[in-house]
């Protein structure tokens, strides 16, 4: 993990898209993920947050847009996962998931009251998520795993 600074240029790419084979072991398959994506991710300057649900996956992605760009095509094109939507796109200001060069987090039945009070009824409804709701749902996960990092170091 580590803290990735500058702000220029940066841009924001947040897409969902739907598990193609829900897996036997989803953990070992995102664990998976998430290590290449660490690999890739830290050479490109790239950070983001990776949220596993039900068979769905709601990913932001930050960084240079070339970079981002680049990444989203190859991530595409991944047979694990199909019907890609992308949520929102475009210049930030800040990187809001500057912590992670790649972090995944699978809800849980435990956390299913993030998904309900942000009014997913305990799911990603993927077609339904807005720019607006998608980052909220992101960014509270971010929270939530935040939390879950400082508690296992104290
Ligand atoms: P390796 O991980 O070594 O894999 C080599 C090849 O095998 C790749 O083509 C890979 O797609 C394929 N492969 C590996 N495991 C499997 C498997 N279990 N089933 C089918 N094919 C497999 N990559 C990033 O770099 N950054 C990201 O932020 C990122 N986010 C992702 C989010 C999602 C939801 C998914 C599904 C994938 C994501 N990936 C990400 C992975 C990306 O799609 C590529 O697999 C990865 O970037 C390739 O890395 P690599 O060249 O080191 O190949």
């Amino acid at each position: 993990m580590s803290q990735i600074s500058g702000s220029r240029t940066l841009h924001r790419l947040v897409y969902c898209s739907r598990q193609r084979v829900l897996p036997a072991d989803p953990e070992h398959e995102v664990g998976a993920i998430v290590r290449a994506s660490i690999r890739n991710n830290r050479d490109l300057g790239l950070t983001g947050l990776l949220l596993a649900h039900n068979g769905w996956f709601l990913q932001s992605l930050e960084g240079g847009a070339a970079a981002v760009m680049t990444t989203y095509r190859r991530i595409l094109d991944d047979p694990r996962h199909e019907s890609s939507r992308v949520i929102s796109a475009g210049p930030i200001e800040k990187r809001d998931f500057g912590d992670w060069n790649m972090c995944a987090r699978g809800m849980g039945a435990a956390d299913d009251a993030i998904l309900a009070t942000l009014s997913q009824g305990g799911q990603i409804a993927c077609e339904t998520l807005t720019p607006v709701s998608a980052l909220r749902l992101l960014k509270a996960v971010r929270g939530i795993q935040a939390r879950t990092e400082a508690s296992a170091l104290a």
